[in-house]
């Protein structure tokens, strides 16, 4: 069966249905959704259709409808169960030119009755010309499960500044400029957001932006990648990837997170790595605040979280200062996810009671001091250290925990490249750390928890480097 999309008006006259019984009345309700009334032959009807009744919404008409009753229905569904009535009502239907559907009688249809996703203003209809319905069900739980629920209020909104836009905008492309900025920029955020009222202000500055000439200006959004899992995204930094019009990237982002980019974005590599600014600091604020002046959608990705360890709060201030609006995504912090891929826990009822992030080196390049962390209270409690950044120091790390009344047995494990193919995880304690750090071999990103917590039975393969037979006596 080949068949033609369409949407049907419902409002002139009521659509038909034909039959009393319980898939008449799954038909009629699934009308209903857009038809403000359905009428239903038939001469006995179960509870559903009478509580439609009551409420108003339906009408029930005489059963055996004749061509009187089929002409000029927008459609007619027979669902009567017979089906020689069926086929009756089918053929008056079709002699008559109107659309009519027999719930699974391909044969009696001159129409099927698609997979629908119904977000208010915006419907899609799935249909697979009959073939595979079930595949057209996939289909729609996809969708509604990818389509945003308020997607509804942003096609309300976009309806109510209509006729402002096309008042003050000349038609053509810089219509659609406009248009495609509101659907992938601030106001769709905010509105998807539930902030209305942001919406509204910031589409009204949009028209009279355009109207001028000028592009509004753009927003940044610092969002976290995650640890490198692209799965591990979260469905906002999905949504910010494809608005996003240049993105600007940490070395740590995973490459299987910028697939989820437009095809059209400009990529900007700012990657830090240990000692290695390939771009400043400074710079890459001054370039933020620049390309979002000219109106563009700014997309700082950092590995992680944005707000650990992260610069945030530089940039944030200077792009505040600059008087340019930031959002921030959150993302999976890279000590979570090593967490999770060992399956172990981080805080333990009995165990752990605190868990503290800590960077194994200074803003200022030199050997960290740790001056600013209570070690030796942290020593005293039950408590878990989360390090990142401490490769290159793991073993000055250990000497200061030691150094500040920490267990020598306590236990340690190291996890690099969390969540990616290549993860790889070390358990050791911090005396064996201690010691020679260069036995785990670990290279850079990993982090490294410190605590009773890390000696929990772990998931995976965990590589042991536990060898000094003093340390191996304490722990048994
Ligand atoms: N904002 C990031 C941290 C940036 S600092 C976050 O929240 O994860 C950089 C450090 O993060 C690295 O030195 C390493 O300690 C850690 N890191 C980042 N990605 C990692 C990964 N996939 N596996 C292990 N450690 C990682």
């Amino acid at each position: 069966m080949r068949t033609f999309p369409i949407f049907v008006n419902v409002d002139r006259k009521p659509p038909l249905v034909v039959g009393g019984g319980e898939l008449a009345a799954i038909k009629a309700r699934l009308l209903l959704k857009r038809a403000p009334s359905v009428d239903i032959a038939a001469d006995a009807i179960v509870p559903e259709i009478s509580a439609l009744v009551a409420e108003g919404r339906v009408i029930v008409v005489s059963p055996l409808p004749g061509v009187d009753q089929v002409r000029g229905r927008p459609l007619v569904i027979s669902a009567t169960g017979d089906d020689e009535e069926d086929a009756r009502v089918s053929a008056i239907a079709r002699a008559l030119g109107v659309p009519v559907n027999v719930p699974d009688r391909p044969a009696l249809c001159s129409f099927s009755m698609p997979a629908i996703v119904d977000r208010g203003e915006v419907t899609i209809a799935i249909g697979t010309s009959g073939a595979a319905p079930v595949l057209a069900q996939r289909l729609r739980a996809w969708l509604e499960r990818e389509l945003h629920p308020r997607l509804d209020s942003l096609a309300r909104l976009a309806g109510d500044f209509r006729d402002a836009v096309a008042e003050k905008l000349p038609a053509g492309r810089v219509r659609r400029k406009f248009w495609e900025g509101v659907f992938a920029g601030g106001v769709a955020d905010a509105v998807l957001a539930g902030e209305e009222g942001e919406a509204r202000r910031l589409i009204g500055e949009a028209i009279e932006a355009a109207a001028e000439g000028r592009s509004a200006t753009g927003r940044v959004l610092l969002v976290g990648a995650g640890p490198g899992d692209p799965e591990l995204l979260t469905l906002k930094a999905v949504r910010a990837l494809k608005a996003a019009d240049v993105i600007l990237y940490d070395r740590l982002v995973g490459p299987g997170v910028l697939d989820h980019a437009r095809r059209e974005v400009e990529l900007i590599p700012v990657g830090k790595a240990k000692g290695d600014h390939s771009v400043p600091q400074g710079k890459i604020q001054e370039l933020m605040i620049e390309r979002a002046r000219a109106g563009q959608t700014v997309l700082r990705l950092k590995g992680g979280d944005p707000l650990v360890f992260g610069r945030a709060g530089e940039e944030i201030a200077a792009l505040r200062q600059a008087g340019i609006e930031v959002e921030i995504v959150p993302g999976i912090t890279a000590g979570l996810a090593a967490a999770a891929s060992l399956q172990l826990p981080l805080t333990h009822r009995d165990i752990s009671h605190s868990v503290t992030f800590v960077s194994g080196h200074e803003a200022s390049g030199e050997e960290p001091s740790f001056a600013h962390l209570d070690l030796a209270a942290l020593a005293r409690g039950e408590n878990t250290l989360l390090v990142y950044m401490g490769v290159s120091t793991a073993g000055l790390i250990a000497g200061r925990l030691l150094d500040a009344g920490w267990k020598p047995e306590t236990p340690v494990v190291a996890v690099e490249n969390a969540s990616r193919d290549t993860e790889r995880r070390v358990a050791t304690t911090i005396a064996e750390l201690a010691a020679d750090p260069s036995r785990l071999g670990l290279t850079s990103p990993a982090v490294l928890i410190f605590g009773a917590v890390a000696g929990l039975p772990a998931a995976g393969i965990v590589e042991d480097v536990l060898s000094l037979p003093e340390v191996r006596r304490a722990y048994a």
